[in-house]
């Protein structure tokens, strides 16, 4: 026997399918306002997350999966997507034409070494998107939109927005100066984290979760009161708008995220089941003003967030947000040979409903009938298809179904025929689109 990794976690069978349906419902989302899929290695040089996720980040600082490779290059698996997509639009020229905004989503792994807990895991999938070449709140305002309706139609209701603005370079700039004489006084007493983030990002103290930083935070200057009037305008454009819209929100003057390259807009979804828990944020995001030019492209702002899939499906699993419709995974036929002798036939029948659309497994296991009823169960088989050494000679075979108990006689020259009728009045059972 061998340990899975500490940290990582096997998604198989049902789980799997858990999700293939949560992800497939982003992507349609995603499609539905235009982005486009993004496949970006999950190796990248390290000097990219340096460079772009930031020295300062815990992510930077503690969690990544880094390696020497035989080259002697330095390798990182990716804690986060934003980068790889963002460098795949510079290395693939797609800036070059100049048509605005460039627009990603992508599904994949992500590898942090972080504490292993319930919403926390050292490998775990995210969905996000980017959308790159933005010169206007608006398309702030839709990328959290697409968030907030992709978790509606997830299922989730009183999701809870979380938004700040981290202000434009000239707010943050103050904001900073602000911080570190406020700071300065009580560095001395705080963690030795925030000793380390008082010198590579004061801002990141904010984010502190140790107790007595938060008493210290509780008084540190406010960065609304350095806003200049230019990012006060675009927060009032994108507050005004979620009040229009009844998207409901709470600004959070405290968030920073985990990131170093955002600047402007900043925001999280949470959500708590209805027994009371929260595995920390379902997702977040913001937006960037330098990361494009950061990673060798163009002077271009961003805008972008990601939704962790594991705590989406948690959630989604604690407030039965999955209907059985969309994660059963139901076998159209399952043949069984009633001999040995009958085996052959039954494949042949098997393979002759596969080619057709239809999904269908057969029984080479020399069972009996009623094992066969019990492993056709065990497979969520709608129908039995049995054949017997009458049926084999005669040509026929018995086509049971599994939910009414009714059984028919029925030549091979009509299965397919009286499959797709029987198909055809339950549409959504059937998993293929049979034509
Ligand atoms: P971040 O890239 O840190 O902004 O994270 C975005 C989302 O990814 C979070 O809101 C979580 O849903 C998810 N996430 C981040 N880290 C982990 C982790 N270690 N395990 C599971 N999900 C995570």
């Amino acid at each position: 026997m061998f340990n899975i990794v500490k940290g990582t976690h096997d998604v198989i069978q049902k789980e799997a399918a858990k999700y293939t349906y949560v992800e497939n419902l982003l992507m349609r989302e995603a499609q539905v306002f235009g982005y486009k899929e993004f496949r970006t290695p999950i190796m990248e040089y390290s000097e990219l997350f340096l460079r772009s996720t930031g020295e300062s980040s815990d992510i930077v600082r503690k969690e990544m999966y880094t390696f020497t490779d035989k080259g002697d290059r330095s390798i990182t698996l990716r804690p986060e997507m934003t980068a790889g997509v963002i460098r795949s639009m510079v290395n693939e020229k797609l800036f070059i034409n100049q048509d605005y905004p460039v627009k990603a989503f992508y599904v994949g792994p992500n590898f942090r070494y972080e504490r292993p807990q319930q919403g926390r895991y050292r490998q775990f999938n995210q969905f996000g998107i980017e959308c790159v070449g933005v010169d206007s709140p608006y398309r702030d305002i839709e990328v959290i939109m697409l968030g907030y309706n992709a978790l509606k139609l997830l299922g989730f209701k009183n999701i809870k927005l979380e938004i700040n603005s981290l202000g434009d370079a000239e707010t943050r700039e103050k904001y900073q100066t602000a911080l570190r004489e406020y700071f300065g006084k009580h560095i001395d007493t705080m963690c030795d984290d925030c000793k380390e983030r008082y010198k590579l990002n004061v801002l990141r103290i904010l984010d502190c979760k140790v107790e007595h930083d938060i008493e210290i935070n509780k008084d540190a200057p406010i960065i609304s009161d350095y806003y200049s009037e230019k990012s006060k305008e675009s927060f009032n454009v994108i507050t005004n708008f979620l009040k229009e819209n009844e998207i409901e929100y709470k600004i959070n003057n405290n968030l920073v995220r985990g990131l170093d390259y955002y600047s402007g807009i900043v925001f999280e979804y949470h959500y708590t089941s209805s027994q009371g828990k929260d595995y920390g944020a379902l997702g977040g995001g913001g937006h960037y003003g330098s990361l494009v030019k950061e990673i060798g492209g163009p002077d271009l702002e961003g805008v972008g967030f990601a939704f962790g899939i594991e705590r989406l499906i948690n959630l989604m699993e604690d407030d039965n947000l999955f209907g059985e419709n969309e994660i059963s995974d139901p076998l159209d036929c399952y043949v069984m040979p009633v001999n040995t002798q009958n085996e052959k036939i039954s494949f042949e029948v098997a393979s002759y409903l596969r080619t057709n659309g239809y999904s269908a497994d057969v029984c080479l296991e020399h069972k009996s009938m009623g094992q066969m009823f019990k492993k056709a169960e065990r497979r969520n088989a709608l129908y039995a298809v049995i054949i017997g050494d009458d049926e084999e000679k005669e040509q026929k075979v018995n086509l049971k179904n599994l939910v009414s108990q009714e059984q028919i006689s029925i030549g091979l020259d009509h299965l397919l025929d009286k499959l797709d009728e029987l198909f055809g009045e339950n549409e959504d059972e059937h998993i293929h689109h049979h034509d």
